[in-house]
């Protein structure tokens, strides 16, 4: 089963939550974040 639940608000990715697991992040603000995105703000390459 697959919900979709919003879109990143970095890459503008779609968020799914799949069997109850989130493919994403929510953020204190309540927006979401995709995996990709919230690594590359935690650790930015450049
Ligand atoms: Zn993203």
């Amino acid at each position: 089963m697959q919900e979709f639940i919003g879109c990143c608000r970095s890459c503008g990715k779609a968020i799914y939550c799949e069997n109850g697991f989130l493919n994403g992040t929510v953020q204190e603000d309540q927006t979401l974040e995709c995996f990709e995105c919230e690594e590359q703000r935690e650790n930015p390459e450049k």
